[in-house]
C-alpha cells in the first residue's frame, strides 16, 4: 500500500484544495469541487428561485 499522503485535489470552481476528509464533493461531470461551491455553482445556473 502506497502510505504517503494521497495528492492534493483542487476544487474546479475556486481552484482551492479539496480536503478529502471533510469537503468532497463531485459535480455531474465528476469533477472534484467542494460542496458549497458546488451548490453555488448549481444556484447560478438555475432560474431564480428566492423571491
Ligand atoms: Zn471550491
Amino acid at each position: 500500500m502506497d502510505t504517503r499522503s494521497p495528492p492534493e485535489i483542487s476544487c474546479v470552481l475556486c481552484r482551492k484544495v479539496v480536503d478529502l476528509h471533510a469537503d468532497l464533493c463531485a459535480d455531474e461531470n465528476g469533477k472534484s469541487v467542494h460542496e458549497d461551491c458546488y451548490v453555488q455553482d448549481v444556484a447560478k445556473k438555475l432560474p431564480r428561485i428566492r423571491k
